[in-house]
């Protein structure tokens, strides 16, 4: 059983509100969880080019006092993290030859990732995009035009992808514009959104933010981010039910980590307590091998065994596709487990 939250968030602050009063220290982190006399107080680092960034209602879903907290540990950073490991690079999935422009990542056929933000609400210290170069990839209004005009001129492009950095932390006066734009090229039928922020901040799903991608002609997929059903606040089950109730189609990819879900039973309750959400289970993914997250990886036999046990305890809709990215490859690879 969960503890009584040690944080109380007020809810008439606005999601810019919570975002400025996010933790940016780790520090400060166990403080809050009581944890400033635990051995992690020892480990504390990694976070020189990678700073920790907590808000406050991710943190009122975590246990005080218990420091293997699956949630504290997707987002402490650790000195673990400075380490050089063999086969853990700086850009594991190849996305810098694929990014053809600022802004624009293009490396499968028929979609494109338009970066539209420069940071995310919170940093998951097993991000594959920790040492992606977002200040060269800030685009202003010129930038934009032209990263528009890169998906009008290439009629294969039926879906655009705004990614991380996170498209919700743009407000909903840019995000409806940029939705507008988008949904003024013909060719583009889709409009996927990756985000984690309703995870980590719920009260981003504002009505406005609901209603704006109700009214796009596009077909709007909201994908986000849950690895633990710890994660899922009775808020975030509010805000994704008004989404689901205007036709957003509402799915969730995870990621295999070390620490945080590796246990049969709680990937189970994870797809289950998703489903109950009105989320369907999409990706399941292998830890990029990204420097300074290797602490975080499972061996293969170990996630064959966790796969093995989810197909035959979840019917086939709430099991999502075990996957992982390969640079170069033209799609994401499934693994046969
Ligand atoms: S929210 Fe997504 S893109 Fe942002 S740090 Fe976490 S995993 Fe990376």
């Amino acid at each position: 059983m969960r503890a009584v939250p040690l944080i109380q968030i007020d809810d008439n602050k606005n999601w810019q509100t919570i975002l400025a009063e996010a933790v940016r220290d780790g520090h400060e982190l166990l403080r809050l969880l009581q944890l400033e006399g635990s051995g992690l107080a020892a480990a504390l680092g990694g976070d020189k080019q990678f700073p920790v960034l907590v808000p406050r209602p991710f943190i009122a879903l975590m246990n005080k006092g218990d420091e293997q907290d699956p949630l504290l540990r997707q987002v402490l950073g650790l000195q673990e993290e400075e380490l050089q490991v063999p086969g853990y690079v700086t850009d594991p999935l190849g996305e810098l030859p694929a990014n053809v422009r600022p802004g624009v990542v293009h490396k499968y056929h028929g979609r494109v990732l338009l970066i539209a933000a420069g940071g995310c609400a919170v940093n998951c210290r097993y991000c594959f995009r920790r040492h992606f170069p977002y200040a060269d990839n800030r685009i202003g209004r010129k930038q934009w035009q032209e990263a528009l005009e890169y998906v009008a001129g290439n009629d294969s492009i039926s879906e655009v992808i705004l990614s991380g950095g996170d498209p919700l932390l743009l407000d909903d006066a840019a995000l409806s514009g940029l939705c507008k734009q988008i949904a003024d090229i013909a060719h583009v039928r889709r409009l996927r959104i990756h985000s984690r922020v309703p995870v980590v901040i719920p009260q981003r799903i504002t009505a406005e933010l609901v209603s704006m991608l109700a009214q796009t002609r596009l077909q709007v997929s909201l994908v986000l981010h849950v690895n633990h059903p710890a994660e899922i606040s009775s808020q975030l089950v509010r805000g994704l039910d008004s989404l689901r109730r205007e036709g957003i189609t509402l799915l969730n990819q995870s990621v295999l980590l070390q620490g945080v879900n590796d246990d049969p039973h709680v990937l189970c309750r994870l797809s289950e307590a998703l489903f109950a959400a009105g989320v369907l289970p999409y990706y399941l993914h292998r830890l990029d091998h990204v420097q300074g997250a290797h602490h975080y990886a499972l061996a293969h036999e170990r996630i064959a065994e966790l796969y093995r046990y989810m197909k035959e305890h979840l019917p086939g809709y709430l099991l999502p596709r075990l996957v992982c990215e390969e640079a170069g490859q033209p799609h994401k690879t499934v693994l046969m487990v």
